[in-house]
């Protein structure tokens, strides 16, 4: 049996895993895309003190490589469901495998939101993308949309336009959530072109996307575009684990600053936590305060 569980391998869990580790308790990451989170599809990260600069996918590399360094054990496998009582839980994967552990971090994070149109999710992979680092080279010299107004929905803009022959930013209202330098530099690429104040309304194609329908101040606007990225945010992705928890009205785990929950060993991390700031930073955080509540649970036992 395991001390801790974390079920999610992004900053979040991976940093509780961490401090699992160094407070002398074993501890178990368990993962069900690849590790490193939402970060790992950030081209360039510039806000996580101590590095000016890195790559989404180096920093998640980094901070696996550091949990395991500590001597975190990880597994590569989705959790459908968590039994038992407290102090002894019994995390079932789909695969059929099960670990059994006196606590449990759920650090889930979140997964993308959808527009709700029509046809979004028939036409995933054939022209709807949420990822510019991972699908934007097979838009290379064609014309794209990016859906959104925050801080991802820029930095696909900018990445998009290296390749893309032409990049509209969709966003529905006037000015942006995301940082002005990024909105500049945007403003000065040549290939881009805002489109504000402004909602798409309908996908049109049947295998593959063609065009968008746009509603916009001055009427209706067809957008003849091969690719469509839709970065609107992310909704927690804590589904399976929600008898566990209590849940907001948008699906976010209620929390305190402790990372507890209603069930005494099960513990929340993360972008899946209700808080006011989703960040690296915030991630990492609760990460650790998840970890050091765990392990006070696990010597009060
Ligand atoms: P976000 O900041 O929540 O922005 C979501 C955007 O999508 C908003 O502009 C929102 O419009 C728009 N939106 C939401 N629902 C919509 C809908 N149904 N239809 C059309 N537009 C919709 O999400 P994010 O950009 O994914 O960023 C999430 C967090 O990660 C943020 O805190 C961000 O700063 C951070 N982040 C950091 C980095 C980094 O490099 N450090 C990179 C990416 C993201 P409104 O503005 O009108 O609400």
């Amino acid at each position: 049996m395991f001390d801790v569980v974390i079920v999610g391998g992004g900053p979040a869990g991976l940093t509780a895993a961490t401090y699992v580790r160094r407070a002398g308790k074993s501890a178990l990451v368990i993962e069900k895309d690849g590790f490193g989170g939402q970060i790992a599809w950030s081209p360039r990260v510039e806000n996580y003190p101590g590095f000016v600069s890195v790559s989404g996918a180096e920093l998640g590399d980094k901070l696996l490589n550091q949990a395991m360094e500590q001597g975190a054990d990880v597994e590569l496998e989705e959790v459908s469901e968590i039994m038992g009582q407290p102090g002894h839980r019994l995390i079932k994967c789909l695969s059929g495998a099960e670990f059994e552990a006196k606590a449990v971090i759920i650090a889930a994070g979140a997964k993308p939101r959808m527009l709700g149109l029509e046809n979004e999710e028939a036409l995933v992979g054939n022209g709807v993308c949420f990822c510019a680092l991972c699908d934007g080279i097979f838009y290379k010299d064609k014309p794209v949309a990016v859906a959104g107004g925050g801080n991802s929905a820029l930095q696909d803009a900018m990445l998009l336009s290296e390749n893309c022959s032409k990049v509209y930013l969709i966003h529905r209202r006037d000015s942006f959530r995301g940082e002005l330098k990024l909105v500049e530099a945007l403003r000065k690429k040549e290939n881009v072109e805002f489109i504000l104040n402004s909602t798409i309304t309908a996908l049109n194609g049947d295998s593959e996307l063609r065009s968008l329908l746009l509603k916009t101040p001055s009427g209706e606007r067809e957008l003849n575009v091969e690719g469509l990225f839709v970065a609107i945010g992310h909704k927690p992705d804590i589904g399976a684990f929600s008898p566990l928890m209590v849940l907001d009205t948008e699906g976010y785990a209620n929390s305190d600053e402790n990372c507890t929950t209603i069930s005494p060993d099960i513990f929340v991390a993360g972008d899946c936590r209700r808080k006011k700031v989703h960040q690296l930073t915030t991630a990492v955080a609760d990460g650790t305060s998840a970890a050091l509540a765990a392990c006070e649970y696990i010597d009060s036992l």
